[in-house]
């Protein structure tokens, strides 16, 4: 098992509730207002229907290994970092998202293992979601919640 580098994100506007929730250990998703995809990388607009409205949800955090490969010498902060996983995980919601599988020896990871959420903290006030393999005593709940945001709720007169 090597330490993973913990680089902060270039933080969009569009995305930062994202970066943010995932410092305190929340993984956020966009879902589309109009035909209800769920969207990873957090933006706008659903690239699904083209619809513009799109709202956060809360993801359990669990998936499974769609695709991935043993990076054996990165780049940047990963310079040193390898050998690591790259990843594609597989959202219980849908989206498939690009991230690290950690906490395991990288020659033990497989396509279609389960997977859940482990939040590395940036310092900066972000987090990087990455994945671990799930134990086989941990059973999801798979449930997406609305997220409740300050944007969409009524002003409160005082
Ligand atoms: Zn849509």
């Amino acid at each position: 098992m090597t330490s993973m580098p913990t680089p902060a994100p270039y933080v969009t506007p569009d995305a930062a509730a994202y970066w943010h929730a995932a410092a305190e250990g929340r993984l956020l998703l966009r879902r589309c207002d109009e035909c209800a995809t769920v969207i990873w990388y957090p933006r706008p607009f659903c690239p699904s229907c083209a619809g513009s409205s799109t709202s956060w949800v809360e993801a359990v955090g669990t998936g499974s290994v769609y695709s991935f490969t043993i990076t054996r010498k990165g780049q940047g902060a990963y310079r040193e970092a390898g050998p690591y996983v790259l990843a594609y995980v597989e959202l219980d919601e849908g989206p498939r998202m690009l991230t690290n599988v950690v906490d395991c020896p990288v020659d033990g990871v497989r396509v279609g293992q389960r997977v859940t959420a482990v939040f590395h903290d940036t310092g900066q006030g972000t987090a990087l979601p990455r994945f671990r393999p799930i134990g086989a005593d941990e059973i999801p709940a798979v449930e997406i919640a609305a997220v409740e945001t300050a944007v969409d709720e009524p002003a409160v007169g005082g």
